[in-house]
């Protein structure tokens, strides 16, 4: 039997996986949900003895049920291989006290790439499948990270068209470089005169425009989306915390049984309710903890209930979190309503309406596991420099977010459980911000010579994404306003 999704505002809406990785979006603006979470097919014992493209075959074949062994198994092989420079795929490094699951080895050194290097494969089948004649337009807001990975996973895949737009000034300076550099006939990319937000906003109004849809559907095209609301996206990042949990019990750190706790640099939401699934898998997990940086929407969320992104909206060294509309949360509202669709609807009503919903208090007791916390930019520069002093390990802005906030709450709780902070991006990435951390003096204006300086200071290796941008031409140049952002799609698609 098939596992089917329904929309998180409209039970009645449903699809099966490979449908619902095609749509990205419901089209009530929902987004997918899985109506149970299927349950671990095999122990610790066994899973601990697979590698990552075994261990990932065994998760995803319990969400994507429609796909064939053979559709999965080519996906998973297709994407994990050597665009990741290490065959561990996923590492995960004792630290000072705590373990740091490094998810920034792929294509773009970013986590993004852990699920937007498998996205494609899966959505072209999922065409194949659903008999869809029409050309796949991916559209895509992203905060830096999401962007070039989906870019790098898109470029040259036939049948599809990638179009991105990321603010103009809200991204460093790498991802920027990372993206306008991209090759691929099938890719545009443009900035805009906005944050995060704006770009998204923007997105999200172009999928439920239905005069649009019509339009695109005649000229021979269907939007889907690879931002983080894709099933297709989420499914695959359950992987690795259930591949976490093997490695430390194949390595003796825990016992059968023996929970972990994860700590998650933030943004959408969709990294940390990946976890939440993996642990209603059966991974023995205990606290998730939330770690936000100075836009403390989800911080404030779990402390009192009330959501509320009538706030300013703050830039900061952790761009990729630097987001008010967490838009993965739709789903654990959901799940801590008891599925009903009606309420969440209503929520997700209020929210785009007034900025700002409240949830009931048996919905609070549902989240019963999570734990909120936030860092604030001089704490987070201070975690960079405490795990170097300590350990010799440099961790990237948004990890040093979770480094901070995990110190907290043990200075706090003093929890003795084992713990695993997601690592989310290279240093590499956001090489200046480090070197700022860690107080070097005289850091060069030009990326590269940050990075031999990070190479010379973090005795790590200058990752192949950061030699390739070093001499490669831009490409993409188009900036625009946030409500010109209909008219560049219509024009790239050439649909006036
Ligand atoms: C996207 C991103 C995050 C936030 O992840 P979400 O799934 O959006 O919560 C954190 N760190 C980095 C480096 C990212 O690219």
């Amino acid at each position: 039997m098939n596992l089917m999704y329904r929309s998180t505002r409209d039970s009645s809406n449903r699809v099966t996986a490979s449908q619902a990785v095609l749509q990205g979006l419901s089209s009530d603006g929902g987004l997918f949900v899985p109506e149970t979470i299927p349950v671990l097919s095999k122990t610790m014992e066994e899973l601990s003895m697979f590698d990552y493209r075994e261990l990932a075959y065994e998760v995803m074949k319990l969400f994507l049920t429609d796909y064939t062994e053979e559709e999965l198994k080519d996906s998973i092989n297709k994407a994990y291989d050597d665009k990741f420079d290490t065959s561990e795929i996923a590492p995960l490094k004792q630290v000072g006290n705590a373990y740091y699951l490094e998810l920034f080895h792929g294509a773009t050194i970013a986590f993004k790439d852990m699920a937007l290097s498998i996205l494609p494969h899966l959505l072209t089948k999922s065409a194949k499948k659903n008999n869809v004649q029409e050309e796949i337009v991916i559209l895509t807001a992203t905060s830096g990270d999401t962007g070039k990975a989906a870019l790098a996973g898109f470029a040259d895949v036939e049948g599809t068209k990638i179009i991105v737009f990321y603010p103009k000034d809200g991204v460093s300076s790498v991802q920027e470089k990372q993206m306008v550099t991209q090759q691929g006939d099938n890719t545009d990319v443009i900035g805009i005169f906005g944050n995060f937000d704006d770009a998204q906003t923007g997105v999200k109004r172009m999928f439920n425009n239905t005069e649009l849809a019509k339009r695109l559907k005649n000229a021979g095209y269907l939007f889907s989306s690879a931002n983080s609301i894709n099933i297709g996206r989420l499914v695959p990042q359950i992987v690795y915390y259930v591949y976490s949990y093997a490695s430390l019990y194949k390595k003796k750190q825990v016992s059968l049984g023996e929970k972990i706790n994860f700590v998650v640099p933030t943004g959408n939401f969709g990294n940390i309710l990946a976890a939440y699934y993996a642990k209603g898998m059966g991974v023995p997990i205990g606290k998730l903890i939330c770690a936000s940086n100075e836009n403390k929407v989800l911080f404030d969320f779990f402390q009192t209930g009330c959501y509320d992104k009538n706030r300013e909206f703050i830039l900061t060294e952790s761009p990729s979190m630097d987001i008010l509309v967490s838009s993965n949360l739709e789903r654990l509202i959901y799940h801590i309503a008891d599925c009903d669709s009606q309420k969440t609807a209503e929520f997700m009503n209020a929210l785009s309406s007034n900025g700002t919903y409240e949830i009931t208090e048996s919905m609070k007791a549902n989240l019963e596991g999570f734990i909120g916390g936030w860092a604030s930019e001089g704490e987070t520069r201070e975690a960079i420099q405490k795990v170097y002093s300590e350990n010799v390990y440099v961790i990237d802005t948004h990890t040093a977010v979770a480094a901070s906030v995990y110190q907290g709450y043990i200075n706090e709780t003093k929890d003795a459980t084992k713990s695993v902070i997601v690592s989310t991006a290279s240093p590499y990435k956001f090489a200046k911000s480090v070197l700022e951390a860690l107080q070097i003096k005289e850091i060069p204006d030009d990326d590269y010579e940050q990075a031999i300086l990070l190479n010379k200071v973090s005795n790590t290796k200058i990752p192949k994404a950061v030699e390739e941008i070093r001499s490669a031409p831009v490409l993409h140049t188009e900036v625009c306003e946030t409500d010109k952002m209909q008219e560049i799609v219509e024009n790239i698609l050439k649909i006036i």
